[in-house]
């Protein structure tokens, strides 16, 4: 593995390295932001234009409990940037749901279609809430209630939602059914991630998973490294983590450990991803799982591997375990896994970092596909579907590459200017109503 060719490190703002916010997402996003901004010259009227975001609202949803007693959630929904089309993000049900968190994954969004260039803007939502404590009778009117107060923004040509954190095609049904009952007639392309029965798309659930093996493999062909015999490890089993272990499988490379919020497994010869899978199917977590090693969560983050995908939660990746780490590529399945002062050090030792708006931007390139059969009314089958993604993943891969190659700078910061550069196009032609 020794033979790949090393990136040139990248030039962090010395202010920057000092007073980052490790764990504030939004000067995460902001502080890549500032420093590919800055690389690209923009000018400083659109620079601060691409700082702020467009809307942010914040919702009341009242609800009736099932004991009948009345509670009340706070919910919210960013519109970071719709330059380039209609605003497109999940929607997360979690008790660390915050403005700042919800309008650094908008940001994120903006910059992640932009990079993979379908003409959509980004948004993102979420609702402060506790799952796993709800009912789901009340995950229903939860649901109902948080779209119904948002729905002004809501429509397939001004802002489209798909499933995030503990959300799921269930609710996105949901959505659907109360948008269409307040317009009166069934509107299908509201909202992405939906159940394949009611407008949803082949390949959608695989669809992240799938991207994230297509750059990888990307990857490992511009380093000059070997399919065979090259390890992975992926932290996080849900639906990025374990589609992308299976198909990373498939693809000839070796998964050597896995993990869920219960633990992490290691095998060094090889985990085999099916038996894990339907084990997890079966037991619901990992941790009883008897054909591998347990080892701790953290540690799977610094084995010995070649590939490390970071698939499960933010900021997992920071200033204090990077230098542990070992593989020679990461592939960011999740969003927001590594932290900016990691960034530094992971360059600083010649990592190859995929980041997050390139590598898992395969999940909102089928959305897209899914909104476009909506408008159509014609519907593809999974191969057309997995084809046109692979096209669109290599593109925006070697696009990405040739930026970052153009600007000696990483790959993040690549992906970063790309996006700025065709975010800023738009504004520049569309010019400024003032
Ligand atoms: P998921 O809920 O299906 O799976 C999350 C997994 O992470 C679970 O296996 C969970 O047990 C595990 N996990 C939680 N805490 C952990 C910990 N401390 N250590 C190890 N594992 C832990 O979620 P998902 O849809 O796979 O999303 C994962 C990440 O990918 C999120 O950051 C999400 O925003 C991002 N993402 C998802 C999609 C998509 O299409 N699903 C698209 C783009 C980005």
């Amino acid at each position: 593995m020794s033979t790949a060719s090393r990136p040139t490190p990248l030039l962090i703002r010395p202010d920057k390295e000092t007073f980052l916010n490790e764990a504030n997402p939004f000067e995460a996003m902001m502080s890549r932001f500032d420093y590919a901004a800055q690389r690209l010259s923009l000018d400083p009227g659109l620079y601060k234009v691409l700082r702020s975001p467009e809307k942010q609202i914040i919702v009341s949803v009242p609800i009736l409990r099932d004991t009948g007693d009345v509670e009340v959630y706070t919910g919210f929904r960013v519109l970071y940037n719709t330059s380039r089309g209609p605003a497109k993000g999940g929607i997360r049900f979690d008790m660390n749901v915050t403005l700042d968190e919800v309008k650094a994954l908008a940001a994120w969004m903006t910059w992640k279609c932009a990079v993979v260039n379908i003409p959509f803007g980004g948004s993102k939502g979420g609702v402060i809430c506790d799952p796993p404590t709800l009912s789901n009778a009340e995950l229903e009117r939860i649901t109902r209630r948080y779209t119904s107060a948002i729905i002004e923004t809501l429509g397939p040509d001004s802002d489209v939602p798909a499933p995030d954190m503990n959300t799921n095609e269930r609710m996105m049904a949901w959505i659907m059914d109360t948008y269409s009952m307040h317009k009166r007639h069934t509107v299908t392309s509201v909202v992405t991630g939906k159940p394949v029965e009611m407008g949803g798309s082949l390949g959608r659930r695989e669809a992240t998973g799938r991207g994230c093996m297509i750059v990888t493999r990307e990857a490992l062909k511009k380093l000059r490294m070997p399919i065979a015999g090259t390890r992975v490890a992926v932290q996080g089993f849900g639906n990025v983590g374990s589609i992308a272990a299976e198909l990373m499988e498939a693809l000839g490379l070796t998964v050597v450990a896995v993990s869920d919020k219960s633990g992490a497994i290691y095998n060094p010869k090889g985990l085999r991803i099916k038996e894990v899978q339907q084990h997890v199917k079966e037991h619901r977590f990992l941790s009883e799982y008897r054909e591998a090693e347990s080892i701790g969560n953290d540690e799977l983050l610094t084995i010995d591997c070649d590939v490390l995908v970071p698939a499960a939660l933010e900021n997992v990746i920071t200033s204090k375990n990077a230098r542990d780490v070992k593989a020679r590529i990461i592939c960011e399945g999740a969003n927001g896994p590594t932290t900016a002062n990691a960034d530094r050090i992971l360059e600083e030792n010649g990592i190859f970092v995929i980041p997050d708006i390139l590598a898992n931007a395969g999940g909102v390139t089928v959305s897209y596909f899914e909104w476009v059969q909506d408008r159509g009314g014609y519907f593809w089958d999974e191969e057309t579907v997995n084809q046109r993604l692979e096209r669109i993943m290599v593109q925006s891969f070697d696009e990405v590459a040739a930026m970052a190659g153009k600007h000696a700078s990483s790959m993040r910061i690549g992906a970063y200017m790309q996006a700025i550069e065709r975010v800023a196009a738009v504004h520049r032609l569309r010019g400024m109503y003032a």
